[in-house]
């Protein structure tokens, strides 16, 4: 592994006045659970790995109107925060399956997305919940919606200069339910072959699907809202013939590629499996309103 400085900034100003100092030859690193990984296979090789952690603020989730969760923020404690498996239940099952227990203590939301792996475990559940990037530069701030922050595979909207400072979530529609299923080769520390979220906002008296929301990871160069799949659902009640077509839809709407964790069409097929899945299991969860 070629040899690196680390530094270490005390405030996100510091942070920011070094990543325009070193430009091209720093990196930002989190948890460093992908960037570690990424520098050993030469994927990456900066002189200079400027650390987030211990920057205060950055590992906080806050309700301020609008839920915000630091880029700091570890899957850990997304998966046991209160407030977000009671308001979030889709991101906090997302974060509980990622990796193992030792990443999670140190892998954060904020890498797992400006990683902009397509299989990325917390972006589905970010994309149903139309959640947006907080993004930092000595610039200024910006906010950028999370679909137009994957670009492509490896690939985010971040500028050279910017920092992402956090993840703010609007609350989802009363009424609604969800559910975040993967599908890995096995139970536990492995990436997906397919991710799903669902989300469906449904009519209390009447059960029919007022507004839905579905998202697809590892089916595509980045994470995807599958938009015709959720015009099929909404508008109807969700029984066996439309939960059917809403799978086929979402076979559609991917563009997978084979890997050595599965092949394309094995990836089309489960997409179409787990929507389905995913849309039955919200309706079991009924009760639970999201
Ligand atoms: C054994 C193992 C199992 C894993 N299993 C899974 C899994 O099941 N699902 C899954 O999705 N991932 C998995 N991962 C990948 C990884 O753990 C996650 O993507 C994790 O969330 C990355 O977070 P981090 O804090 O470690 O990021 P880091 O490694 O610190 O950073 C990742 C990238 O993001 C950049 N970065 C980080 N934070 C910021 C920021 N705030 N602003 C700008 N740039 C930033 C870094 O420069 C780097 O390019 C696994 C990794 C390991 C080692």
């Amino acid at each position: 592994m070629k040899k690196f400085d680390y530094l270490k900034p005390n405030t996100l100003e510091e942070a920011l006045s070094l990543l325009n100092q070193y430009g091209d030859r720093a990196k930002m690193i989190a948890g460093g659970t992908d960037a570690i990984v990424m520098n050993r296979q030469k994927k990456i090789s900066p002189d200079v790995f400027i650390s987030l952690r211990g920057i205060p603020g950055l590992d906080q989730i806050e309700f301020n109107g609008i839920f915000k969760i630091g880029a700091l923020v570890t899957h850990r404690t997304i998966e046991q925060s209160e407030l977000i498996r009671k308001r979030f239940p889709i991101l906090a099952g997302a974060s509980s399956v990622l990796g193992s227990v030792q990443v999670r203590n140190v892998a954060t939301i904020g890498g797992n997305l400006c990683t902009a792996s397509p299989s990325a475990e917390t972006s589905p559940s970010l994309l149903v919940y139309e959640a947006e990037a907080h993004l930092v530069s000595q610039n200024g701030e910006r906010r950028l919606s999370l679909e137009s922050f994957f670009v492509g595979p490896g690939e985010n909207a971040l500028d050279k200069k910017e920092i992402l400072k956090g993840i703010l979530l609007p609350s989802p529609p009363p009424n609604s339910v969800g559910a975040y299923l993967k599908l890995g080769r096995r139970k536990s520390v492995d990436l997906s072959v397919v991710n799903v979220a669902v989300l469906l906002t449904l009519d209390p008296k009447t059960g029919i699907c007022e507004r839905a929301r579905i998202a697809l990871g590892a089916v595509a160069p980045t994470p995807l809202r599958a938009k015709e799949t959720e015009k099929i659902l909404e508008g109807n009640l969700l029984d066996d013939g439309i939960i059917r077509k809403a799978g086929d839809c979402a076979k559609q709407e991917c563009s997978p590629i084979t890997d050595i964790r599965g092949s394309a069409e094995y990836r089309r097929e489960m997409a179409g499996v787990l929507v389905e899945k995913g849309i039955r299991q919200s309706l079991v969860n009924h009760s639970r309103i999201v």
